[in-house]
C-alpha cells in the first residue's frame, strides 16, 4: 500500500515517495513559492513536476 501525497502547489495525488523538497540554497524561491501559493509550505513539499516548472521558471527570472 503506498500512501498518496497531495501536491499543494498543483494539487495531483503522486506516490508518496516522489514527493521533492527545496533544499535550504534555494531560500529565494521558498519565498517567492511562499508568496504565490500562502499554503505552501517548505516542509509539505512538491511534486516533480512543481519543482521541474517553478525551477524552469525562476531560471527564467535570473535572464
Ligand atoms: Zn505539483
Amino acid at each position: 500500500m503506498v500512501e498518496k501525497y497531495r501536491c499543494p502547489v498543483c494539487h495531483h495525488d503522486i506516490e508518496g515517495d516522489l514527493v521533492v523538497f527545496l533544499d535550504h540554497t534555494k531560500m529565494e524561491m521558498e519565498n517567492i513559492l511562499k508568496n504565490k501559493y500562502p499554503d505552501w509550505d517548505k516542509e509539505k513539499g512538491l511534486c516533480p513536476k512543481c519543482k521541474d516548472d517553478f525551477e524552469s521558471w525562476y531560471d527564467n527570472l535570473k535572464k
